[in-house]
């Protein structure tokens, strides 16, 4: 029997190293002799302390992935996985510094191999994957018109939005603007993480100086009544990654998430999984947590996913079509 668990998702928030499983890690590791073991429990899955750990733990990881192949197989690792879990469209965070060390020429030919696993994924699955370029905030601004400008050299059909990702308690919003100007003005559409660690003041800076359509997580807003005001005002849609936020001890259960109090305030909210295997968690898991946390069922998920593809940054064309799928699921 379907449940509402098995619906058809759109997911915003993935990054696409993030979502490396350990298995793959481990192999690729082990085909170059790498060792990194240290990253891992007795279980075999990821384990850090706290934020700055994770960082350090995700970096470990994804330092194993060297060269363009490696990129084919996580992503169709990484779709493979997202397709079980119902997904039909995903939106990957894909960051150059990990992908070529930013250089334009090998960024290319590392999206041509991420591009290539994911069309093989969408005719095996019908899941269609697009990819948003991030830089790292943690790696300083230079770095960041590097990554900036691999987006925008290669923005189009598939990369279609630009973003930022790493630790938010790094610099401000404002030292990325040339960044996320020169993406903007290339065509891409602007997300960046805001609001997670930072406070309601980092949205404010992300809203305000990077004039950003979207929030990587945006819960900490729930903390200032007027901006929330602005940000309905302004129609921004809202990444909220619950498990992700669990994880990491900023919140201690669902139950005490914002993301119900956004919702009933009027805030586009919409659910991802940010890094699953690191928070032990996947779409069908956030469903049945928000579920019993709130009682949300098939109606408020269809609305969720329905904001979600909204706010969307592919063409109106694919969107249409998803827009069928979730509807005739
Ligand atoms: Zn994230």
């Amino acid at each position: 029997m379907q449940t509402e668990f098995d619906m058809h998702k759109v997911e915003l928030h993935l990054h696409l190293e993030g979502a490396a499983p350990p298995t793959l890690i481990r192999q690729i590791a082990h085909e170059k002799k790498a060792d990194i073991d240290g990253i891992f429990d007795e279980q075999g899955h990821y384990v850090f302390r706290d934020f700055e750990h994770f960082l350090a733990v995700y970096e470990t990881a994804t330092s194993v992935l060297t060269e363009p192949m490696d990129f084919y197989r996580l992503t169709r690792a990484v779709l493979d996985q997202s397709a079980t879990h119902g997904v039909i469209y995903t939106e990957a965070f894909l960051s150059p510094d990990f992908c070529g060390q930013a250089q334009l020429g090998p960024w290319r030919e590392y999206l041509s191999a991420i591009q290539e696993a994911a069309q093989e994924s969408e005719k095996k699955h019908g899941i269609v994957m697009k990819g948003i370029v991030t830089c790292i905030r943690h790696f300083g601004p230079d770095k960041a018109k590097k990554a900036a400008l691999c987006a925008a050299e290669t923005a189009g059909d598939f990369i279609c939005g630009f973003g930022m990702g790493g630790a938010e308690t790094f610099g401000v919003q404002e030292d990325y603007i040339y960044s996320f100007d020169m993406a903007q003005e290339a065509g891409l559409r602007l997300t960046t993480h805001a609001g997670e660690w930072g406070g309601a003041e980092s949205v404010r800076q992300a809203v305000f100086d990077l004039k950003v359509e979207r929030l990587g997580h945006g819960v900490q807003t729930i903390d200032d009544p007027q901006l929330l005001d602005e940000v309905i005002a302004r129609d921004i849609t809202f990444e909220v990654c619950p498990g992700s936020n669990i994880a990491l001890g900023i919140y201690p259960d669902t139950h005490s998430h914002p993301i119900e109090k956004l919702r009933n305030r009027g805030v586009n909210v919409t659910v991802s999984t940010d890094d699953p295997p690191f928070f032990n968690t996947d779409m069908t898991k956030e469903y049945v947590a928000l579920s019993r946390a709130f009682s949300w069922g098939k109606e408020e998920f269809t609305a969720l996913n329905k904001t979600a593809l909204n706010a969307a940054f592919c063409d109106k064309a694919t969107k249409d079509t998803l827009f069928k799928r979730l509807d005739t699921e």
